[in-house]
């Protein structure tokens, strides 16, 4: 146990911060620091921040995103094809493929991908949520954009069975070739699949 350097208030300050993914307790002490020299410049707004984010903070009814309002931002927009549902894993995919401005339908959040060795089975996930929803007669098709592993797959497959009745096309990601990438350096797994889904020029 490192002797403290300070009082109690800012240890804690910084075992919380060391909470963060990506920040490890050095960095902890870096963050801490750097936010009690910004004292007003910083740590004030973000206090605030905090306190809004915790007070107004909602999980969307529909697909589970995250957001101030319920149903969600992405929900209520107009401009959205219906007729398009991007199921993710997690919140954190579904922002990465709005940075991305991939496509324009809306999204189903699962809350994680189906683990047998972890515990998590079909009744962890919202998998009956999005089957009743690709039931509704706008949807006409159920992107899986799930995560190329083992987990990922397996619950693509299984939610795959469940929308056999759905009128709905089910589609994936594609596997393969990143962009910008060198074929040289790609893993045997990655290369077969490239070439298992190659496409016409
Ligand atoms: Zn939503």
């Amino acid at each position: 146990m490192p002797t403290a350097v300070a009082g109690p208030e800012i240890e804690r300050l910084i075992q919380l911060l060391a909470r963060l993914p990506g920040l490890g307790p050095r960095s902890a002490r870096r963050a801490a620091l750097h936010l009690i020299k910004k004292r007003e410049l910083l740590m004030a707004p973000l206090t605030a921040a905090l306190e809004t984010a915790m007070e107004k903070i909602q999980v969307c009814k529909t697909c589970g995103n995250i957001d101030t309002q319920n149903p969600c931002t992405v929900c209520t927009d107009a401009k959205r094809d219906r007729s398009i549902i991007v199921t993710v894993a997690d919140v954190a995919d579904l922002w990465a493929l709005e940075r991305a401005q991939a496509v324009n339908g809306r999204y189903h959040v699962l809350g994680g991908t189906l683990s047998p060795l972890d515990g998590v089975g079909p009744q962890d996930l919202a998998i009956d949520s999005l089957v009743s929803r690709a039931h509704d007669a706008v949807v006409t098709e159920v992107i899986l954009a799930l995560n190329a592993t083992v987990d990922g797959q397996t619950t693509a497959h299984y939610i795959t069975e469940l929308l056999h009745d759905a009128n709905v096309k089910v589609t994936r990601l594609a596997h393969g070739v990143p962009v910008g990438g060198e074929l040289d350096y790609l893993d045997e797994g990655t290369l077969s699949a490239a070439i298992k889904q190659r496409t016409a020029f």
